[in-house]
């Protein structure tokens, strides 16, 4: 898809305009609860799922919960077939809401994100009921909700995560209570407000959809720790992801990543290179999927260098990476540890072009150079568009220092090779959940390569891409002697 990004920003300045001032940032309740009815129980309908208390909003969606039981699977699809067509039709107007709001990633591609997860995030069609049928009857595995889900969303795609999921959730019946990032949460609610109040207006029912409009550490626990939650999912860093799992509840966990790529000397290098940009500069690298380090066999590591700067991204030399580490890269924690420089994650190639002291187009999407596989760019969880480039010795060598930057979070890993038993050994040996073989990361969650579109990608806890099976529970329902039709009539 191609945007002109001016001409969006135009669109979004007037839109925004005739739209008015956005929920406020922080601290005002009342702004945002003066014009809606009281908040609690069947008395929330009106609030289009935005609340600033917990409690309030998980009784909201358990009523909303409730009242969608009742629903037929086509009124089900109908909730879902809202959500799908505001995420399109508005796919502009939030988009650069999220671009203003949260300052990281490019207009273009939060635009497309929203649209894209609209028109792809797997729905109802998804599920399949199994059977059993012998001499002892017949059996039916059907998947039924778990009822209020409480989920943590990231900055990295705040209104993004929240539709992708909302749809995965809504499809398997159940209600979605949402905390999502501080600095991601005018968007997030904004959107929430739009999903409900036309589900509201068309369908009749209201907060299946609530969301935290003043969200911190404390109502993310809250939420965990409420009775009426009864399935958690988190998507974020490490600290969320540890949160979740020590809350005694069943938690979905999407975890960070560092995705590590390998090339090895039999790979088509120019597909390679463009593969390599295409994922590692989509929305400046805030994907947790994205490209984030490469390793290169000696052998092709000169040509590839090549290739890069043919497919269009920058080298930067090692006096230009030492400046931009040092301000790109800052210690933090007791241990002192690497970490991304915030004012730097999700900013343009040129922003880090400036910070190495090299002036370069804003057109230019991503800048690399070579690094030992010592470098700080190697280690940490960047997301902004650099990528270091490490020279080793042969395949094995490769992907030994793959599998070390990968750091076992068993998230994302790419390689670049014609060489099957090469393929198979990276696989094995960093046995990530997702793998990707000759493309872009977005490849694999059917961005380009085959597969179903979701946001959450649950490494830690084993789901894999999350989709409506995830947030269902299984049922047996078992009728005794009879009911299977296949067989001697004498038998029943
Ligand atoms: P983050 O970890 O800073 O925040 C994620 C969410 O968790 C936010 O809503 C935040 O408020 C909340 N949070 C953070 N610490 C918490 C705690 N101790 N208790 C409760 N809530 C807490 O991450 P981010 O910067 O928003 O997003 C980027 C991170 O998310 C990266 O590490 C990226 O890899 C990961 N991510 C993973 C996936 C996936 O599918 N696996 C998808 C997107 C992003």
């Amino acid at each position: 898809m191609q945007f002109d990004e001016n001409l969006i920003r135009n669109v979004v300045a007037q839109v925004m305009a005739e739209v008015g001032p956005m929920p406020p940032l922080s601290g005002d309740a009342s702004a945002v609860s003066a014009n809606t009815a009281p908040p609690s129980g069947s008395a929330a309908v009106g609030r289009n799922g935005v609340f600033t208390d917990v409690g309030e909003a998980v009784t909201a969606a358990r009523h909303a919960f409730e009242e969608f039981s009742r629903f037929s699977m086509s009124q089900r699809n109908e909730v879902i077939a809202i959500i799908r067509r505001i995420a399109i039709e508005q796919c502009e107007e939030l988009g650069l809401m999220e671009m203003e709001e949260t300052g990281i990633g490019r207009p273009v591609h939060k635009i497309e994100k929203l649209k894209t997860l609209g028109e792809l995030s797997p729905g109802t069609e998804f599920f399949s009921t199994q059977a059993f049928a012998g001499d002892k009857g017949l059996a039916l595995i059907q998947r039924a909700p778990f009822g209020v889900i409480g989920a943590i969303t990231p900055v990295t795609h705040s209104l993004p995560t929240i539709t992708g999921n909302a749809v995965s959730m809504l499809a398997g019946g159940n209600a979605v209570v949402v905390n999502p990032h501080p600095s991601g949460k005018r968007v997030a609610t904004e959107g929430v407000r739009r999903y409900n109040e036309a589900i509201h207006r068309e369908l009749g029912i209201d907060n299946l959809i609530c969301v935290i409009s003043e969200p911190t550490l404390e109502s993310a626990n809250e939420l965990f720790a409420h009775r009426d939650i009864a399935l958690i999912c988190v998507t974020g860093g490490p600290a969320v992801g540890r949160a979740a799992l020590r809350s005694g509840k069943r938690a979905i966990v999407a975890g960070p990543g560092n995705p590590p790529v390998v090339v090895d000397e039999t790979a088509d290098l120019d597909l390679a290179a463009q593969s390599i940009i295409q994922g590692g500069a989509y929305d400046n690298n805030l994907l947790c999927i994205a490209e984030k380090e490469v390793f290169v066999v000696d052998s092709v590591f000169d040509q590839m260098m090549e290739a890069m700067q043919r497919a269009g991204a920058v080298k930067l030399d090692a006096a230009q990476i030492a400046r931009l580490t040092e301000k790109a890269i800052v210690q933090v924690g007791e241990d002192n540890h690497d970490a991304a420089c915030k004012d730097f994650i999700g900013r343009d190639a040129a922003v880090l072009a400036a910070a190495a002291g090299v002036n370069i187009p804003e057109s230019v999407e991503l800048v690399f150079g070579e690094t030992d596989e010592d470098h700080p760019f190697v280690s940490v969880e960047q997301m902004m568009p650099f990528l270091p480039f490490v020279r080793a010795r042969d395949v094995d060598h490769a992907i030994e220092m793959a599998k070390h930057a990968e750091h076992g979070f068993r998230h994302t890993a790419i390689i670049h090779s014609r060489n099957v038993r090469n393929m198979t050994k990276m696989g094995r040996a960093l046995d990530t959940t997702l793998f990707v073989k000759n493309g872009p990361c977005m490849a694999s969650l059917g961005l380009g390569g085959e597969g179903y579109l979701s946001f959450s990608i649950a490494g830690p806890t084993g789901e894999g891409v999350t989709s409506p099976v995830t947030f269902t529970r299984e049922r047996r329902c078992s009728m005794i002697d009879a009911l299977n039709v296949v067989g001697s009539p004498d038998v029943v």
